[in-house]
């Protein structure tokens, strides 16, 4: 039963839109309009629901907010039990506390000088960090000949590169690669380190958290800074995806998270920004690796999606009714230039490979177009997709969910309305008028 209706406010400073109350909210008050949850007063009860599941406490009830300013900093029983039930026992016993502490250091991940375009989204984030610390953002650039990636970290933000150099680095090994961050950690001791959740990432964070006896939380979607406590909020989605969860690192340094591509943004580059380099040598030799690469093949060469950095996306859900549905889809992102998405439902049901699934368990997208159809919106689908820059849902049921964050929404059968479009995108100018800038 509901409470007393008490007035929900919001500190939209703080929301990153992660959809959470949108979700949990028993009478359809808040809705996410854009980046921008919206409550709607006349169907809000005041249950509180909404307040007690945002992970970064950007709801509250009106004269609330002051008392809980107030309290103390959360505990760490707070902290998500999942993580912390293993962890704080593990890792209590070796306190780190790092001298200097300061700084927040971006792993710039490069393959024979192409940098993945996630160390320039992590390093948008890390302004934004660094700025609400006040300390300086860094680059760790390692690999061979990347005085160019250095210096191009600083276009992206980075006010220090720390570079190691290094023959051994050519090409992507654990050891070399976790010595090398290891000895510019030790050294510098900064605050907060951040990489990419690639797969090379994922490798190297959980090699060099392990080292350094500190925490690592995988896959963050959300980070801020609380600056009362001077602690990395890290959230991400937690069992199985049912919550939320945001976690702290209080007693071990550096605080480190992973990120997968796509959930940041990257800042716009600007040439004329100076970075200091700063320059380590590696102490490695061939003989302590014991792993030789034989051959290098990159997934550029497999048959697969570059779902993740497509400008264009046409995802079918289970509306197509049967796999043969993802032709008419594949026919539709074929004539726009695109690439073919898909819901879980459809992946679960075996009609489409997971290499096209869009969502929390699949991947997150971020391009200018997303077609939606018979896709009904479910938050775990949402969050993979919904900082497209323009939305078009095909529904044939008008509640959907997802014309809640569509900027257009067809209410019509998907087998009517797709067919239209891909004649459209063959015989006229579909493309520019959706992108909306004429190229
Ligand atoms: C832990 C967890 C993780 C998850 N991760 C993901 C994830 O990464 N990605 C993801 O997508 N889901 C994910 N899900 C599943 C998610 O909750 C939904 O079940 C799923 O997104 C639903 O897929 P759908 O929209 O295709 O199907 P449905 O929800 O069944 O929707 C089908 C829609 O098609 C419409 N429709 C039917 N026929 C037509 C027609 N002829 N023309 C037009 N419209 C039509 C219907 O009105 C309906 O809205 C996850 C769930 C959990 C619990």
């Amino acid at each position: 039963m509901a409470k007393s209706k008490r007035k929900l406010e919001m500190n939209a400073g703080k929301c990153i839109a992660c959809g959470v109350c949108e979700g949990e909210c028993p009478v359809d008050a808040i809705c996410l309009e854009g980046d921008v949850p919206v409550i709607d007063y006349e169907l809000c009860t005041g249950c509180g629901q909404c307040v007690e599941v945002c992970p970064t406490d950007c709801l509250f009830f009106e004269g609330e907010e002051e008392a809980e300013a107030a309290a103390p900093p959360q505990s760490a029983e707070e902290v998500a039990p999942e993580v912390e039930a293993g962890l704080t026992e593990l890792v209590s016993a070796v306190p780190v506390a790092f001298a200097k502490d300061q700084g927040v250091w971006i792993y710039i991940e490069q393959s024979d000088g192409d940098v993945h375009p996630v160390s320039w989204e992590l390093l948008g984030k890390g302004r934004e960090l660094a700025d609400a610390l006040g300390c300086e953002l860094a680059a760790m650039v390692l690999g061979e000949d990347v005085d160019d990636v250095a210096v191009a970290t600083g276009h992206y933000g980075a006010d220090k590169a720390y570079v190691i150099d290094d023959p051994l680095l050519g090409q992507y090994r654990t050891h070399p690669f976790a010595e090398g961050c290891l000895k510019l950690v030790r050294k510098y001791e900064p605050e907060i380190v951040l990489i990419g959740a690639t797969t090379l990432g994922r490798d190297l964070a959980g090699a060099i958290a392990t080292d350094l006896h500190t925490g690592l939380t995988a896959d963050c979607t959300g980070l801020v800074i609380d600056e009362q406590a001077r602690l990395l909020r890290q959230t991400r989605p937690a069992f199985g995806g049912n919550i939320m969860a945001t976690i702290l690192c209080k007693e071990h340094r550096p605080q480190m998270s992973t990120v997968r591509p796509r959930v940041m943004e990257a800042l716009a580059p600007d040439e004329t920004r100076q970075v200091e380099i700063v320059r380590e040598t590696l102490e490695v030799s061939e003989e302590d690796i014991g792993v030789a690469v034989e051959d290098f093949r990159p997934d550029a060469d497999l048959d697969k999606p570059n779902l993740q950095y497509a400008e264009i996306i046409c995802a079918g859900g289970r509306g197509l009714g049967s796999p043969k549905g993802f032709e008419l889809m594949k026919e539709l992102a074929e004539a726009l230039g695109g690439v073919m998405g898909a819901s879980r439902a459809t992946v679960d049901a075996g009609w489409i490979s997971h290499d096209y699934q869009v969502g929390q368990t699949g991947y997150t997208v971020r391009p200018r177009l997303y077609i939606a159809a018979g896709i009904s919106g479910a938050i775990q689908h949402r969050v993979g997709m919904q900082t497209a820059d323009t939305i078009i849902a095909i529904n044939s049921d008008p509640e959907a969910n997802i014309f809640q964050i569509a900027d257009y929404g067809i209410v019509g059968d998907l087998y009517e309305v797709v067919p239209e479009l891909i004649k459209q995108a063959k015989e006229g100018n579909l493309k520019e008028k959706l992108l909306g800038d004429g190229d």
